[in-house]
């Protein structure tokens, strides 16, 4: 999971990468299963957090600000920082409380986080 400054530094990079798939393709005539798999940000996210994973989209995904504080009864994060309903349990927090963002600290380290 990155912290938002983390992802900031390793946005541009997968821009470019997809940038760099859509010219391959255009200039290739390739489809969508084109042999082109940027690694470059794959690599920072590896630096970064020491975990290894398959694919850039899941970069997007490993972002903690998406992602909501720990629900009291089940452990597992809210889906967003405005959820009030864990989808997980089912449990709901009181009228007018909402989940909050998910702290790095409420998870552990870097590499340790549900990746
Ligand atoms: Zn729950």
């Amino acid at each position: 999971m990155l912290e938002p400054e983390e992802f900031q530094q390793i946005r541009p990079i997968l821009i470019e990468e997809i940038r760099e798939i859509k010219e391959f393709r255009r200039s290739t005539g390739s489809g969508l299963h084109s042999q082109v798999f940027p690694t470059r940000g794959l690599k920072m996210y590896q630096c970064l957090t020491g975990t290894t994973l398959e694919s850039s989209g899941q970069i997007w995904e490993a972002q903690l600000s998406l992602y909501g504080a720990l629900c009291p009864a089940c452990s597992k994060p809210f889906r967003t920082p405005r959820a009030h309903f864990c989808a997980e349990c089912g449990y709901t927090l009181p009228d007018g409380e909402v989940a909050g963002p998910l702290e790095r600290a409420a998870i552990g380290p870097a590499n340790s986080a549900g990746e």
